[in-house]
């Protein structure tokens, strides 16, 4: 029996399957084991394999919809990290991860609201990394979040923020922007993670630029004023810390370093040499050729492929949760690792 796509889509929709329907399907074989992309996924959100009632994600890579890349108010977001979930889940998400910025601490309520809500849920994270003088950003993807080495490592690029964000300030007044420290402080639900989209938000409500694309277009990058260097972490560091805790690394949004073909290539194998698996091929960040590019780079060093929003709130990011296009035809999901 092979269901119409009209009853995939509403059992999709409701995410509830009979067993016959999700063999049907492809979700499932005929022992009722979960089959396809989707496998390691489909088998912690099945409540029973083997009962007449699943409640599955849809199974293919096309209409699996995997957002793994997201900030909450625990980094530079604009909603509550319960609130992600949420509007995740009334999205149409089937499998999320909250990615805030060099911090674990919006996870646990990412879990519990998406758990709530029948979504499929992976621990994330997006660690603030310098590579040859180049703030990089890698994801990291379901690790242990109680690792020690792990929560010591973000700790420590986090330290040191609020003094960079002096620093800032103290640049920006150099070009007669005053008060940027405590305007940038007012948008930081977490202070200690303040960061250069707080002080974007600050110089676009006060009028010094009209929107975030020009704010990081003249002010808050190298050269320009309001940039100061920080230390960030090692590529090394990023990827020994989330590999120990058990999970897989991501290079995030690839398509926004200013790299030349030869440094992305250096860069790409440097990534691989230290164990890197995946790379983001769709994001919020990404031009439709910045897919085609690094669909090809994927291909190339046999990467795993990542999709992600890269969201930071409504109103504010091109993408809303889960609004991407499907990952090109022939990668391999990095979902499919979990
Ligand atoms: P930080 O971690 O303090 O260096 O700040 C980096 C954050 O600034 C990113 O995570 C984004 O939220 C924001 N950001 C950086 N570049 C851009 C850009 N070109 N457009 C919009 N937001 C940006
Ligand atoms: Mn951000
Ligand atoms: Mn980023
Ligand atoms: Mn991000």
């Amino acid at each position: 029996m092979r269901i119409g796509a009209d009853a995939v889509e509403a059992r999709h929709r409701t995410g509830v399957w009979s067993l016959p329907a999700a063999m049907a399907a492809g979700l499932v074989d005929r022992q009722g084991e979960p089959a396809g992309h989707g496998r390691g996924v489909i088998r912690r959100l099945c409540y029973d394999a083997r009962s007449t009632i699943l409640r599955c994600p849809a199974p293919s890579a096309t209409v699996f919809n995997c957002d793994l890349h997201c900030h909450s108010t625990c980094s530079d977001g604009l909603l509550a990290a319960a609130d992600v979930a949420m509007r995740a889940a009334a999205n149409g998400v089937d499998l999320l991860a909250l990615t805030d910025h060099d911090s674990l601490d919006g996870l646990s309520a990412v879990q519990a609201a998406a758990t709530a809500a029948g979504m499929g849920f992976v621990n994330g994270v997006e660690i603030s990394i310098e590579w040859q003088g180049l703030q990089i950003h890698m994801l990291g993807y379901a690790f242990d979040r109680s690792d020690q080495a792990l929560n010591a490592g973000l700790a420590s690029i986090r330290s040191g923020r609020v003094e960079r964000a002096q620093r800032m300030s103290a640049e920006l007044e150099k070009v007669g922007i005053a008060g940027a420290f405590d305007g940038a402080m007012r948008y930081a639900a977490n202070p200690s993670l303040i960061s250069r989209a707080h002080f974007g938000r600050f110089l676009v409500d006060s009028g010094v630029a009209k929107d975030l694309r020009s704010v990081f277009e003249s002010y808050l990058v190298p050269g320009r004023p309001g940039y100061v260097d920080h230390r960030w972490a090692t590529l090394a560091d990023s990827l020994a810390w989330v590999h120990a805790a058990g999970g897989l690394v991501a290079v995030a949004h690839p398509g926004r370093y200013k790299l030349s073909r030869v440094e992305m290539r250096r860069f790409l194998a440097e990534f691989k040499d230290l164990g890197g698996e995946a790379i983001e091929v769709v994001s919020g960040s990404h031009t439709q050729e910045h897919v085609d590019i690094f669909a090809r780079y994927a291909r190339e060093y046999d990467f795993l492929a990542s999709r992600g929003s890269d969201f930071h709130g409504p109103g504010e990011s091109y993408f809303d949760l889960g609004q991407l296009a499907a990952l090109p035809d022939g990668l391999k999901p990095v979902w499919a690792a979990f």
